[in-house]
């Protein structure tokens, strides 16, 4: 009969577009090389990178992990660190009274070059800022 050999395509109105795609499951530690979880690759200092898991893992807990292509993993920027630190020497500036030196969890006015204890005398919450260094203290971001 013609047309048998073909893959019947089942046709469901109501089946969502995003048809689900089906990946093979291994057994715990039975994965094969080439693939790993998502914190397996951050041990390596990968991520994913935008593909998708290409298979799922067994665990010990309820939900299999998802395994990916280490070939397709792309590393962890590497910028990350760099940004945060010039973003935090910023945002730092931005909270740091330039009289008292105290850097508050908060942005200053940006009227003022100073905390508002040392502009007008109102008396800071000491919960609202971490205190300047004791002199001669190590400084570690410096
Ligand atoms: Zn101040």
């Amino acid at each position: 009969m013609a047309g048998q050999h073909m893959a019947l395509v089942d046709v469901d109105p109501h089946a969502p577009t995003e048809p689900e795609v089906t990946i093979p499951v291994f057994k715990r530690l039975c994965a094969p090389q080439g693939l790993a979880t998502k914190r397996q690759l951050r041990a390596r200092g990968l991520r994913p990178g935008g593909q998708g898991p290409v298979a799922e893992v067994e665990t010990r807990g309820p939900r299999n992990g998802l395994l990916y292509e280490i070939a397709k993993a792309r590393p962890v920027r590497p910028m990350t660190l760099a940004k945060e630190y010039a973003l935090d020497k910023a945002m730092a500036a931005r909270q740091t009274c330039r009289s008292c030196h105290r850097r508050y969890h908060f942005v200053l006015p940006t009227s003022l070059t100073s905390c508002l204890e040392c502009h007008d005398g109102t008396p800071a919450d000491p919960a609202t800022y971490t205190p300047p260094p004791a002199p001669g203290a190590h400084q570690l971001a410096a």
